[in-house]
Parts: structure tokens; sequence; C-alpha cells
């Protein structure tokens, strides 16, 4: 079988690496690189760096921020509310809860959720500063986002555990929002509304 020129196939295969993408995908975004004129290559390479090199996360709630404020614009807002903390696992769902323009206190993005069979465990996720910022700070209740599903949940149950000698006000989202299906992708209204309905965690 005839073989593609090696940068022809390594752009396939880092294509192929990226998520929800097959192999007839990952050739043909290739091949419309190929076949795309020069400066639009050039951009996308151009972003491809920019998102590496001028983004950084946030050193206060781990959201995604410019490289040149390690403190994200969230955060720095004073006219955030401070007493209040949404627990999310990622920084889509921040955006996602943003657009609800429903909460207006602060998040915590932990990076991931709780996965046994992935191997991912509490060190693995932003669980450490967020105890810490819990300990130090205003906080007076916390708001556990994470989506609903087995993991989502099993990471919001360890979290309350954590937290309940704190004394904090621990809720969750209600459950107004399909099992299994993810923050980022939930409509403005059903979001709002478990935001509104989120009740106290019992475990
Ligand atoms: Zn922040």
């Amino acid at each position: 079988m005839a073989r593609l020129p090696e940068p022809l196939q390594n752009l396939i295969d880092a294509f192929e690496r990226l998520p929800g993408v097959g192999p007839k995908t990952a050739a043909r975004l290739a091949f419309f690189i190929l076949n795309s004129p020069d400066p639009a290559v050039y951009g996308l390479v151009t972003s491809l760096q920019a998102v590496k090199n001028e983004l950084g996360f946030c050193q206060v709630c781990f959201n995604i921020t410019l490289a040149a404020n390690p403190i994200c614009d969230i955060c720095s807002d004073a006219q955030r509310n401070k007493t209040s903390l949404c627990v999310v696992e990622e920084p889509l769902d921040v955006l996602a809860l943003e657009r609800t323009n429903a909460f207006n206190g602060l998040y915590h993005v932990l990076h991931g959720v709780l996965s046994p069979i992935e191997g991912v465990g509490p060190d693995d996720l932003k669980i450490r500063p967020l105890m810490e910022r819990l300990k130090s700070g205003d906080i007076t209740e916390v708001i556990l986002a994470t989506n609903p599903s087995m993991e989502g949940d099993a990471t919001a149950l360890f979290l309350h555990q954590q937290m309940t000698p704190l004394g904090i006000r621990v809720t969750r989202l209600a459950r107004g929002l399909p099992i299994g299906s993810d923050l980022e992708y939930a409509d403005q209204g059903t979001l709002s509304r478990a935001l509104s309905g989120r009740q106290e965690m019992t475990s």
C-alpha cells in the first residue's frame, strides 16, 4: 500500500488525537489544510500558539485567564459576591453558568472529576487549593455544580464529606438537568432553574 508523505501523515495523526475525531475526519481535515491558502493556515498556527503562550489558569479559581493577568476577571471583580462559591468540572462550565446571569458569586474549576476507572484521584484535581480557599476565605456557601453523571455525583459527594467539618452550607444543583448530561450543553433556562432550585447536600 502506498504510504502518505510523512508531514501529511503526521498531521493526520495529530488530528486523530483530538477528541471526537476519527481516522476519516482526521484525513479530511489534513487534506483541507493542505489545500487551504497559506494565510489561512498560518492564521490557524498563530491561534494555536497564542492559546498555549498567552493563556494560563487563574491562580485562585483555575479558570482560564490571560497569562498577563494571573488572577482572572471574575476573581478580581469587586462586584461579585465573595461569600458564594460554585465548584465546576471545566472552564466551559463557568461560561455556561455565566451565560445564565443567575449567579454572581465566585467559581472554582476542578479540571476533571474523580474517576477510579481512569485513575483520577483527589490529588489529580484542584481539590487541595479548593479546601485551602474555604479555610482561609469568606465563603459561606458552596454550590457543587459538577455534571449530573456518575463521576460528577461521586465527586460532589466526596467534596461534601470533605467540607462538612468546615460548617459551610453545601448545595447541589437541582435535578432539572438530564442525568448523564454536560453542564456546558444545557440550555440557559434549564441551568438557571437548576441553580435557583439547588438543594442542601445530604450524605
Ligand atoms: Zn479566578
